[in-house]
């Protein structure tokens, strides 16, 4: 996958009929030059799969249990997101931390899941509000990037993804420097931990970007492309953003 990604976060939205937004993307897209992932609902990635095809854009999960299988209702296995289709997987999304408690310590163990089911992973960090009103930005994100990766991950196999909780769905974004310095720090940090491979793995910004925030965003220094969340719901929207990337 090349180093600039947007990647679409479907969060609970999407039934049969939002296929159609896929069939728009391929379309737009034939051949994006940059990494295009789709995340939907799990019970879109096996149809969404059939309809991608050989075309260039992968699938992801939003989200996996750290066990392969067993007594875990309503929950879902790496290799159950492989199975059906998908080569990536978001772990972190502060949605999971705040709705079902995933800490650190989970997400650790739901990477390493994730990894062996053969799933890149887009990991999400990111302080609340509350966290940046006390200075703890660089702290929180620290911690959840030390927490969270494996000693062992393959670095061509990491997506982060930079996600301040307070962006999120609520049209406020970050200025270009609150973002490059927290894009900054989680290189250094990658740099410190994977050596110079860590260069390499590619850092998204993710929080309210909409088409006519995406070139600016992509401007920031450290930032190679996107997660996105309402604006990825619908091809035209998120294409825009793809095409912004693609002049980034
Ligand atoms: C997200 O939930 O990952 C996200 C970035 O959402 P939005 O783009 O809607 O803020």
């Amino acid at each position: 996958m090349p180093r600039k990604i947007a990647a679409g976060n479907w969060k609970m939205h999407g039934d049969g009929a939002a296929l159609a937004e896929i069939d728009a993307l391929i379309a737009a897209h034939p051949d994006p030059g940059v990494g295009i992932v789709i995340c939907p609902p799990a019970t879109l990635i096996h149809r969404m799969a059939e309809r991608v095809g050989n075309a260039p854009i992968a699938l992801g999960g939003q989200s996996c249990h750290a066990a392969r299988s067993g007594a875990h209702t309503g929950d879902i296995s790496a290799a159950m997101l492989a199975d059906a289709g998908a080569s990536h997987v978001i772990l972190g999304h502060s949605e999971r931390r705040i709705d079902h408690g995933e800490t650190d310590a989970v997400i650790l163990a739901q990477t390493q899941s994730a990894r062996g089911a053969g799933l890149s992973v887009i990991l999400c960090v990111g302080e609340t509000a509350a966290q940046r009103d006390a200075g703890m930005t660089l702290d929180v994100v620290t911690r959840q990037v030390m927490g969270c990766l494996p000693d062992d991950i393959d670095p061509s196999a990491l997506i982060m993804a930079y996600e301040p909780v307070w962006a999120i769905g609520t049209g406020r974004v970050p200025d270009g420097d609150q973002i490059a310095q927290v894009h900054g720090a989680i290189r250094a940090l990658l740099l410190s931990r994977l050596g110079l491979a860590g260069g390499q793995v590619p850092i998204l910004y993710g929080g309210s970007v909409k088409p006519d925030n995406a070139a600016t965003i992509f401007a920031i220094a450290d930032v190679d492309g996107a997660l996105v969340g309402g604006a990825a719901l619908k091809a035209a929207s998120f294409s825009q953003i793809i095409t912004a990337l693609q002049s980034a």
